[in-house]
């Protein structure tokens, strides 16, 4: 009898799942999901990443069930845990949806060539993206196609293919795990931490797919008529959330596109917002994993050779904790690394105003925002991650120039103008009016007494801004 593993990795659903659909027919099927923290090298998920996982194996598993299978979990190195469930299953083919995250590419290859030595047929599929990252380059006139590196250029050339929709629908009935196959249960795995640091997370989410469809509707059917107005007001929900959804491919980005569409479609029968912002934003992330996958070393190297000798601080240990901590004195950025302890995930904007004044008004280099980012984001993608940081620092790929170094008082004034957003982080401000809750420091002697908990600002915006500018200058 035919037997066919299907290896979950970064698509942990049934919808629109390639790997499951070539998977699906074969007389017996045996999904498993590997956990092999050893495989992502020098990025080992984070530990709101862990929480995440925790809770979406236990779904996934749920909902494998309900169509007559179930998630055979195991823990161990890859290529050994798949050899021995070839044998106790005499499975004949291994399917699988890409990754492309470099050290996983590289895995990824070696696992394929030594199933295929010993006669295992594999079959690899695209879940994760609208289009692969090396499909998509430009011509260049002297010499091969060439990567991207201006996200313009990159989204014309996608929209010019035609944005790709659901290919497969989600299959109701599964073949049966074979019997007495031996299977752990996600506890087991240890991705949860003994302290319960986690519970504030665990009110703002609700992983697993169905919790990514519910969210994808409520979004489509609510917010995105004022994306475009709303997506830069950190107070609001007015951003879809699926970024953790997406990381871990509880939702594809072609189901994404196919609901954008039809939304589309009857907002031009009935009136309201375009969601074509939106669907903007699913392209920046194809264009992240096109540059990661292009330029691999961008986890960790500027983009732009300039920035190779930049003059980063060298001593900042005791101003990079206070960052961390949300205890800046600044309200917005503290606002925003509360909201991202407690929730494990922060606001795109607030992202960008956290991120340059890090690297920015304390000159902390970019890497250590962004290895702080990837323990704590419940989204945590090598990709995104990667490259909002270097966009930020100015180093990357179509970056925001060095120069724009953003004043978090006059975003926090016009992004969250009645400063509910730093009122529902920073409780210390809550007695402040809105005119100085973005500076503190300017509110009358009367209402110091008001926010006597809150610290003084660290620095001087204005004085910090001014020496990065002369070190870039001078870089
Ligand atoms: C310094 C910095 C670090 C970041 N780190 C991450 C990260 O680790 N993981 C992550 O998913 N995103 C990251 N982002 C991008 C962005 O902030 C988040 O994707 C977004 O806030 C997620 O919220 P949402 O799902 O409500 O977004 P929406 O506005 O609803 O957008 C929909 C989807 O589009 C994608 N997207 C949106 N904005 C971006 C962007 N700027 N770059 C790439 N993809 C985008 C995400 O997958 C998102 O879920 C980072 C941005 C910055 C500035």
């Amino acid at each position: 009898m035919s037997t066919t593993i299907l290896w979950l990795r970064q698509d942990l659903r049934l919808t629109d799942n390639p790997a499951l659909e070539a998977a699906r027919h074969s007389k017996r099927l045996v999904p498993v999901y590997i956990h092999d923290p050893a495989l992502n090298g020098r990025w080992p998920a984070g530990a709101a990443s862990n929480w995440w996982l925790h809770q979406s194996l236990m779904a996934l598993d749920r909902d494998l069930r309900q169509a007559g299978s179930g998630l055979v979990l195991r823990t161990g190195p890859t290529a050994e845990v798949l050899k021995e469930l070839i044998e106790t299953c005499n499975a004949t083919r291994v399917c699988w949806n890409r990754r492309y995250e470099p050290s996983l590419i590289h895995a990824d290859r070696k696992i394929k060539s030594a199933l295929q030595a010993t006669g295992i047929k594999v079959h690899s599929c695209n879940a994760n993206l609208l289009f692969e990252p090396w499909d998509i380059r430009r011509d260049v006139k002297t010499d091969a196609p060439a990567p991207y590196k201006v996200f313009t250029a990159y989204w014309r050339a996608c929209l010019k293919r035609g944005l790709p929709g659901v290919e497969h629908a989600r299959p109701t009935k599964l073949p049966g795990l074979p019997k007495g196959i031996t299977r752990l249960h996600p506890k087991d795995l240890g991705l949860l931490p003994r302290i319960r640091w986690y519970e504030g997370i665990q009110q703002h989410w609700q992983p697993g797919e169905r919790g990514a469809l519910a969210r994808l509707e409520q979004f489509l059917g609510d917010s995105v008529v004022d994306y475009t107005a709303s997506r830069d007001r950190p107070a609001v929900p007015g951003t879809s959330g699926l970024s953790p959804h997406l990381h871990f491919g509880e939702i594809g980005p072609r189901q994404i596109i196919q609901a954008a569409k039809w939304r589309q479609q009857d907002t031009a029968a009935h009136g309201g917002g375009s969601p074509e912002a939106f669907v903007r934003q699913i392209g920046w992330r194809e264009f992240a994993h096109h540059l990661l996958f292009h330029f691999p070393r961008t986890d960790r190297e500027p983009l732009n050779n300039r920035f190779k000798g930049f003059p980063w601080r060298k001593k900042y240990t005791d101003d990079l904790n206070a960052w961390q901590q949300g205890r800046t004195g600044i309200p917005l950025v503290d606002a925003g690394m509360r909201e991202l302890w407690h929730t494990g995930w922060m606001h795109n904007r607030v992202r960008m105003i956290t991120a340059s004044f890090l690297t920015k008004n304390l000159m902390i280099p970019w890497q250590e925002g962004a290895a702080w980012f990837w323990d704590t984001l419940v989204d945590a993608d090598l990709a995104n991650n990667s490259m909002g940081w270097q966009w930020v620092a100015g180093c990357g790929a179509d970056a925001a120039p060095y120069f724009r170094i953003f004043n978090p008082v006059l975003q926090g004034e016009k992004f969250d103008p009645e400063g509910d957003y730093v009122r529902r982080w920073v409780p210390e401000l809550d007695g402040l009016p809105a005119r100085h809750i973005h500076k503190p420091w300017s509110a009358p002697p009367s209402l110091q007494g008001d926010c006597a908990d809150y610290p003084p600002p660290m620095l001087d915006l204005k004085t910090s801004r001014e020496r990065a500018l002369a070190a870039y200058r001078q870089s």
